[in-house]
């Protein structure tokens, strides 16, 4: 008998109204005598209202207790698909994260998943009862509840799907499938019938957050079947699939963008051996991740200029680890700024063809916005730009590389 997880995120579930609509997806499932679990997240804009909650106790509130609060959208959610269903005749229960258990790490706020025990959800399911279970959440050490981190109801529905051996991991989302680019950003984006695991790990992690970066990793990894899909329309989403799958290989698949980033300029850095070290040593030890670099020469061999980028969110604290640091690192003078965006081209096809990159800063030149700092892989580009060039840059290059829907 097929087996499926079904996840629905949180515009899926954003009230009663939508989780009886979502029930009735479930129901669809079972009624084609399939096994399900289903993954529920907390209603749209849920898991936000508690973390403002928890901010108002008091700044850097710990991270046991806030993972305590933010984990109960889900919660709520399990408990209300359970009914739904059963109001159906459909024999289901809700499972919270521990009841299962997931087993994470200890780090609150982006918990690693360690194991699942998958022994009493699979006499649940061979019993023909509908596991709901909420996302986003786990048990750590000391019997603590963990949560995944943002978007992390795609995690759960993913490694939930990989340890039941399920054939297939549906994420009902509240687009119809994975898009060339950010449908709300690119009117003329295309829906793509199939995405490479590579290349959609690529696209989550330089911004399309449709799915969670850590899940496509998984899924990559366990080699879990998943498709993404609207949970309002009845209609083939995208699939998520391995290179041989793909037969015609786009070169430039889709283009990402990130508006969480900022820049960090450190002029006159001295040029010499453990410089680079005595920069970011200290920023990783503060759990600070540095994504693009660039180092220019040194015209006089004594001392250089060093830019790099953060996640918008660590840019304080990055910026007060530098200053403490200062003597230590010997640098002139430090400017920061908020107000940049990363986009980046995306393809497989880019390993066995010459001229993307070229193409890219060409169309850029052309619409006069002025690339900050560049960085590559195999198969993809990034590019800083600022800030306010997001859009006009996403979508030329939507054009350029001939992505735009007919
Ligand atoms: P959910 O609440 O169901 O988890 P998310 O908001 O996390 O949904 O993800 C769906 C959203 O992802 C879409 O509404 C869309 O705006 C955005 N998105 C960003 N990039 C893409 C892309 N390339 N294809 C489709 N959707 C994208
Ligand atoms: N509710 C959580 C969030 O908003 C997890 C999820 O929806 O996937 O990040
Ligand atoms: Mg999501």
């Amino acid at each position: 008998m097929a087996r499926i997880v079904q996840k629905f995120g949180g515009t899926s579930v954003a009230d009663v109204d939508r989780i009886k609509n979502a029930a009735l997806k479930v129901k669809a499932a079972v009624d084609r005598g399939q096994e399900v679990a289903v993954v529920v997240s907390a209603m749209s804009g849920v898991t936000n209202s508690l973390i403002e909650l928890t901010q108002k106790m008091g700044p850097l509130p710990d991270g046991r207790e806030y993972d305590a609060v933010i984990s109960t959208g889900e919660s709520t959610n399990a408990g209300l698909m359970a009914l739904a269903l059963q109001a159906l005749g459909i024999p289901a229960r809700s499972w919270a994260g521990w009841q299962i258990p997931i087993h994470t790490d200890g780090v609150h706020g982006k918990a690693r998943i360690t194991g699942i025990d998958t022994a009493e959800m699979e006499k649940c399911l061979k019993a023909g009862e509908v596991a709901v279970v909420a996302g986003f959440q786990g048990l750590g050490p000391n019997n603590r509840i963990t949560t995944l981190g943002r978007g992390g109801s795609d995690l759960t529905a993913v490694a939930l799907a990989g340890a039941l051996k399920a054939d297939q991991c549906d994420i009902f989302t509240d687009v119809d499938g994975v898009y060339t680019s950010d449908p709300r950003i690119v009117p003329k984006a295309r829906k793509l019938d199939k995405v490479t695991y590579e290349e959609m790990l690529e696209m989550a992690s330089l911004g399309s957050k449709v799915l969670q970066t850590r899940s496509v990793e998984l899924a990559m990894n366990h080699k879990v079947r998943v498709q993404v899909l609207s949970s309002f329309e009845d209609k083939p989403g995208t699939f998520i699939v391995s290179e041989d799958e793909v037969v015609e290989k786009q070169i430039v698949s889709g283009i990402s963008h990130s508006r969480d980033e900022a820049k960090i300029t450190l002029l006159r850095v001295a040029d010499r051996p453990g410089v680079a070290a005595s920069i970011f040593g200290p920023l990783s030890d503060a759990a600070i991740n540095v994504d693009m670099i660039v180092q220019n020469v040194s015209e006089d061999g004594k001392a250089t200029d060093l830019t790099f980028t953060v996640g918008r969110a660590d840019l304080d604290a990055a910026v007060k680890v530098l200053t403490d640091n200062k003597a230590n690192i010997a640098y002139e003078k430090m400017s920061s700024d908020r107000g940049v965006a990363k986009i980046s081209v995306v393809g497989v096809g880019m390993r066995s063809h010459a001229g993307v990159a070229q193409s890219m800063f060409k169309a850029l030149a052309e619409k006069g916005i002025n690339i900050q700092v560049i960085s590559t892989s195999e198969i993809k580009i990034s590019v800083l730009v600022a800030e306010e060039y997001t859009e006009l840059a996403v979508r030329s290059l939507h054009t350029v590389y001939g992505l735009d829907a007919a």
